[in-house]
C-alpha cells in the first residue's frame, strides 16, 4: 500500500463501494482517506450508569445485561424490544429492523457493553438499534474513537461509521510505511511536536484529548508551513529571476507635476508608499505590489505619480478598472490633473466607438499615447503598446487570474504591476492569498477628513429621515439614495428602484433627482453622472452601480435602503462615496424591523467603526474567507484544516518561520533543510494553485 493506491485496493473497500465513495465523499486514494479527518470523537472508555442519563441525543456506552427480549406486532409492523439493566436501573431496546439471526444471538443475561445514541420520553430512556460487545471480547483499545463526516446515501448502503473506522484503522496499521518525516529535527523539538506518523495515527485515533490537540496543531501548521514556504521560495526566485525595466530616473514629467500641479499636500502614508513603489521599480527586477487602502484613502494620486515615473524613463502606463463608470472617473480625474501639461492620456473601454479605437491602437503602436486608462477592453490582443512598463489594476479583486496574466505579456520585458484594493482584507487572508505580492498600505486619511457618522433607522424614523437630509441639501450638501440589487431578479430590483425613485422625487419635489442603474447604456449613464457630479441635481437614487469608486466630495449623505440585504464590504465601499471632501458626512442605514442576527452583526459593525480593516476581520468571520475573495477565487483557500479566521496566529507564527529560513538559507541547501525540500518539491510544487495567480 502506497499514498497513491486507489481505494479500490484497499481491504473492505473493492470497486463498488469505491465508486459510491468516490462519487460522494470525492475520495479515490489512500491519501485522501488519510485526510479524510473525523468531525468529532467519542470516548469508549467512559461508561454511563442508567440511573444517571439526563440528556437523550448522545451517543453513549453503558454496561449491563440484556433480558426480557420480545418480538412486539402491532398490525403489520413489526419490532423487537429487551430490558437493559446496570446496578442503578434500566432502559429500553428497541430494533425496528432485525433479522431472526439478531434476535436469536442476542446475548441474553450476560455482561455486555452497549453502545448508541440514547432516546428520552417521559422521562423514560432507550437506546435503538445498539452496537453490542460481550465484556470479554471488548477490545482493549482505550483511544477516542473516531466520527467520519457521512451522509445518508452512504449509511444506507452500509457505508456507517463502523465502516470507516474498521477502514480506517486498517490504513492507521500501515502508517509507518506510508507517512514520512517532513520537517527537520530542530523544528519538531522547539515547537513540540508530534512525529508526522504520530500526528497520523492521533487525527483517527487519538490517545486522550491532549494527544488530538498536538496532532490537529501539526496538521493546522505543516498546511500553514508549506503553503508559505512555496510563495516564500517563488518570491525570493521571483526577486533573482524576474527581469524588469529598471526605472532609475525621476525626471521633469514627476518633479514639473509635483511641483506645479499638485493639488493638496500627499499624506504622510502616500509619501512612504511612493518611496516603496520608487525602490521597487529601480530595480531591474519586475514589481509585483499591492496598494492597500481604505476608500477615500487617496489610491488614485499615488497611481498617477507612479505613471509619471515610468513615463519620465521613457515607458507608457495603462491603469485598468473593473466598471466602464470607474475608468470614465479615472480618466476624467487624470486628465484633469494633468491638463495643463503635454502629457497625452485617453481612455479605452468597450464603448469605444471602432474609429476612435483604431487611433488609440496606433497612438499605444507608436508610443504617442503614453497612459492609457480602460476596462477589460485593453486586455484584447488587439491592444499592443510599443513599450508598456507600467500596469496599475483598480478594485483588483474583480479581475480574475488569467486577465492579469495577459497583461504580463503585453511587453518583452513585463511591466511592473501594481495592484490597488479599497477592499481592505483580513491580515489572515493577505498573508495568505497575497503572499507573493509585496504590500503596502495607505493607513491615513487626508487631513481634515471628518469620520462619517453613521445611524441605524427604520421605517418609523424616515420622516424624520427627509427632514434631516433636506436640511443638509439646504446647507448646499448632496444627498445618495441606494437600492438593493438582488441578483435574482432584476425586475424586481428595477420595481424597488422605481418605487424609491418616485416616492424620493414626491418627498423632495423641489429638487432635482438623478438616477443610475446598471441596465442604462454608457453614455445615460454619464448623463445621469453629469447631472449629479455637476451640482444640477441634489439627489441620487441609484443601485450598487455607484458602489465602487464614484467620486463627487460635495455629497454628504448616503442614504443605504433596506440595509439589511448588503453585506459588509458593501456596505462599507458605499458608505465610502460620502466623506470625501471637508464636511461632515453622514450614512443612514434604514432597515425593516425584523432582522437576522446576522444582518444584526453588520448594521451594528457599521454603526460601531470607521475602519474598512476591522470591518473585513467582522466580514470573514460571517461569510468565511472563500466568500470573501470572491467564488473566482475561493477555491485558493481551500484548506483543509487550516481556518484563516481562527487559526491567526498559526499563519502569523508560519509565516514568520518561513521569512526566517529563506534569509539565511534561500535555496533551503543546508543538511537540515534537505528534509523540508524534497517533501516541498515531492508533495506541494505543482499542486500549488496559487502559483499561477500574478
Ligand atoms: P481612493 O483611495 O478611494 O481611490 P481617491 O484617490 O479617489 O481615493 O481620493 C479620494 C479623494 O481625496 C479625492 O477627491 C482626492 O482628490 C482626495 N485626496 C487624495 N489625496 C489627498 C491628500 N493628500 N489631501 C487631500 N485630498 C486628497
Ligand atoms: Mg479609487
Amino acid at each position: 500500500m502506497t499514498l497513491e493506491t486507489p481505494i479500490e485496493y484497499v481491504k473492505g473497500i473493492g470497486p463498488e463501494r469505491a465508486k459510491l465513495i468516490k462519487n460522494v465523499l470525492a475520495i479515490s486514494t489512500v491519501e485522501d482517506l488519510l485526510h479524510f479527518y473525523p468531525i468529532r470523537y467519542i470516548d469508549k472508555n467512559k461508561v454511563y450508569k442508567v440511573g444517571n442519563l439526563q440528556e437523550s441525543n448522545l451517543e453513549i456506552q453503558l454496561k449491563g445485561k440484556i433480558t426480557n427480549v420480545q418480538e412486539i406486532h402491532n398490525g403489520k409492523v413489526k419490532r423487537l424490544t429487551a430490558k437493559f439493566n446496570d446496578d442503578t436501573g434500566s432502559m429500553d431496546l428497541v430494533w425496528f429492523q432485525y433479522s431472526k439471526w439478531l434476535k436469536e444471538q442476542l446475548p441474553v443475561n450476560r455482561e455486555v457493553f452497549i453502545f448508541g445514541k440514547i432516546n428520552a420520553f417521559n422521562n423514560q430512556f432507550s437506546m435503538p438499534h445498539p452496537e453490542i460487545e460481550l465484556d470479554e471480547k471488548k477490545e482493549k483499545d482505550n483511544r477516542l474513537r473516531p466520527i467520519y463526516p457521512s451522509s445518508e446515501k452512504l449509511t444506507k448502503r452500509g457505508l456507517n461509521q463502523k465502516f470507516f473506522q474498521v477502514i480506517l484503522r486498517n490504513i492507521c496499521k500501515e502508517i509507518p510505511n506510508l507517512i514520512q518525516e517532513n520537517l527537520p529535527e530542530y523544528m519538531i523539538k522547539s515547537m513540540n511536536f508530534l512525529s508526522r506518523q504520530q500526528t497520523y495515527l492521533n487525527i483517527h485515533f487519538p490517545e486522550n484529548l491532549s494527544h488530538f490537540e498536538k496532532a490537529d496543531f501539526r496538521l493546522k501548521f505543516e498546511e500553514s508551513f508549506f503553503f508559505q514556504l512555496g510563495f516564500g521560495l517563488k518570491k525570493a526566485h521571483h526577486k533573482t529571476k524576474s527581469q524588469g525595466n529598471p526605472f532609475p530616473i525621476i525626471g521633469d514629467y514627476f518633479t514639473g507635476f509635483y511641483e506645479n500641479h499638485l493639488p493638496f499636500e500627499l499624506t504622510n502614508a502616500q509619501k512612504r508608499v511612493l518611496k516603496e513603489i520608487r525602490l521597487d521599480m529601480k530595480k531591474p527586477i519586475q514589481m509585483n505590489r499591492l496598494l492597500q487602502g481604505d476608500v477615500g484613502s487617496g489610491k488614485t494620486m499615488v497611481a498617477l505619480l507612479t505613471m509619471l515615473i515610468a513615463l519620465d524613463n521613457g515607458f507608457q502606463s495603462c491603469l485598468m478598472a473593473p466598471t466602464e463608470i470607474l475608468a470614465q472617473q479615472h480618466y476624467n480625474g487624470i486628465k484633469d490633473l494633468l491638463k495643463d501639461t503635454e502629457i497625452k492620456v485617453n481612455i479605452l473601454t468597450g464603448s469605444v466607438k471602432a474609429s476612435a479605437r483604431k487611433i488609440i491602437h496606433e497612438e499605444l503602436e507608436n508610443g504617442e499615447l503614453t497612459i492609457l486608462v480602460g476596462t477589460h477592453a485593453v486586455l484584447e490582443d488587439k491592444v499592443k503598446f510599443k513599450n508598456l512598463g507600467l500596469a496599475i489594476i483598480d478594485e483588483q479583486h474583480r479581475f480574475g487570474v488569467a486577465q492579469r496574466a495577459k497583461l504580463w505579456a503585453k511587453n518583452k520585458i513585463p511591466p511592473h504591476i501594481l495592484v490597488m484594493t479599497a477592499t481592505p482584507i483580513p491580515r489572515t487572508l493577505a498573508m495568505s492569498f497575497y503572499s507573493d505580492l509585496d504590500v503596502s498600505v495607505i493607513d491615513e486619511m487626508p487631513v481634515g477628513r471628518k469620520p462619517i457618522i453613521t445611524a441605524h433607522r427604520r421605517e418609523k424614523d424616515r420622516t424624520f429621515v427627509y427632514n434631516f437630509c433636506r436640511d443638509e441639501i439646504r446647507k448646499g450638501r448632496q444627498i445618495y439614495f441606494v437600492y438593493p440589487l438582488i441578483e435574482e431578479s432584476e425586475t424586481l430590483d428595477y420595481k424597488n428602484l422605481m418605487e424609491g425613485l418616485e416616492h424620493v422625487m414626491q418627498s423632495f419635489s423641489d429638487y432635482n433627482v438623478a438616477m443610475l442603474h446598471g441596465k442604462m447604456k454608457p453614455d445615460e449613464k454619464d448623463v445621469a453622472m453629469n447631472y449629479f457630479a455637476s451640482g444640477k441635481a441634489q439627489i441620487m437614487v441609484a443601485t450598487t452601480v455607484i458602489e465602487v469608486g464614484v467620486n463627487v466630495p460635495n455629497a454628504s449623505v448616503m442614504v443605504i435602503e433596506s440595509a439589511e440585504r448588503f453585506g459588509l464590504s458593501q456596505l462599507h465601499q458605499l458608505r465610502g462615496r460620502v466623506g470625501r471632501g471637508a464636511e461632515q458626512s453622514y450614512c443612514i442605514l434604514m432597515t425593516s424591523d425584523k432582522l437576522s442576527k446576522e444582518s444584526r452583526t453588520r448594521i451594528k459593525t457599521m454603526t460601531e467603526t470607521n475602519d474598512g480593516f476591522k470591518i473585513s476581520e467582522v466580514d470573514m468571520q460571517l461569510r468565511g474567507p472563500g466568500d470573501i475573495l470572491g467564488t473566482q477565487q475561493s477555491g485558493v483557500v481551500d484548506f483543509k484544516r487550516l481556518d484563516l479566521v481562527n487559526d491567526a496566529a498559526i499563519i502569523k507564527n508560519t509565516k514568520n518561520m518561513v521569512e526566517k529560513i529563506l534569509e539565511t538559507d534561500p535555496l533551503l541547501s543546508r543538511p537540515e533543510h534537505q528534509i523540508i525540500k524534497n517533501y516541498y518539491l515531492q508533495y506541494y510544487k505543482g499542486k500549488n494553485k496559487w502559483s499561477k495567480i500574478s
